[in-house]
């Protein structure tokens, strides 16, 4: 459907080796996009590729390093020459009580979930401006809404995220960009396997408060992200739109 058709745009995916990221590549491979993934491991980036096909491509970054904006977006100018889409999915989570948080653990979640995002949105810019319909599209969390105890700078990073997001879609609509977020629930990956391990109660309460009664799979990303990017999505920026299999509506 030519709404959704995303033919001829080269979309970014950072963290797109694995898990949400992953998930929502596809999606965006699935509509036309040539993807373009961007993560650590050299093993999961090639994996990664390997099963997205066609023109997909892998960027060894770490988000982390000194100068990875720039870097990476010359990378993608070099592969694709021009750049449509671009997806700011890594993250991390350090899981610690408020009272327990070193500054090295704070910087490293804010820098890799917050910081990061805006130096390569920053970078990006010209090239999405260039396009004329760039898309920008955020992941936040359940956690940009509500407080649990243990993740405080994670917290604080994703709340972030949807107002940065809200500031790009002011700036940024009369280029023809769109920014919006996603607000994943609780998704089966990697990041969440690790939290099931700290918290062992997790496993059950997101189950009995998740009105679909199921923890959510990288799979129920790629419908939403492929909206977002495609023209049917024009008009939609600022928004944080929630992918939590009713998680949020409950009080
Ligand atoms: P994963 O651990 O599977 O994915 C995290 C991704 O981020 C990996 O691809 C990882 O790449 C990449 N990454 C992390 N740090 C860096 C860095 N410094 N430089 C480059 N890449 C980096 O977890 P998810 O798929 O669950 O997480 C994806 C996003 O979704 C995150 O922003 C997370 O906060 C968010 N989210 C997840 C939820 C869930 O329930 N799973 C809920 C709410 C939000 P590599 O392995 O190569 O290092």
């Amino acid at each position: 459907m030519p709404l959704f058709d995303l033919s001829g745009r080269v979309a970014l995916v950072t963290g797109g080796n694995g898990g949400i990221g992953l998930g929502m590549a596809r999606g965006l491979a699935a509509c036309g996009a040539r993807v373009i993934i961007a993560g650590r491991d050299a093993a999961k980036n090639s994996a990664a590729v390997a099963e997205l096909g066609g023109d997909a491509a892998a960027i060894g970054a770490d988000m982390l390093a000194p100068g990875a904006a720039e870097t990476l977006l010359a990378e993608v100018q070099a592969i694709a020459g021009r750049l449509d889409i671009l997806v700011n999915n890594a993250g991390t989570n350090i899981r610690k009580r408020p009272e327990l948080v070193t500054d090295e653990e704070w910087a490293t979640v804010l820098d890799t979930n917050l910081t990061s995002v805006m130096r390569l949105t920053r970078a990006a810019y010209p090239a999405l401006k260039a396009s004329g319909r760039g898309r920008i599209i955020n992941i936040g969390s359940m956690l940009s809404l509500f407080g649990v105890p243990f993740s405080p700078a994670y917290g604080a990073s994703k709340g972030a995220i949807v107002q940065y997001t809200k500031s790009l879609a002011a700036a940024w609509a009369v280029d023809g960009i769109t920014a919006n977020a996603i607000l994943p629930g609780w998704i089966d990956t990697a990041l969440t396997r690790r939290a099931r391990v700290d918290v062992p109660t997790l496993h059950d309460s997101v189950l009995a408060r998740t009105p679909a009664k199921r923890w959510g799979d990288p799979s129920d990303f790629a419908g939403i992200a492929a909206f977002l990017a495609s023209d049917a999505a024009a008009f939609v920026t600022g928004a944080a739109i929630p992918v939590d299999g009713g998680f949020s509506t409950l009080g």
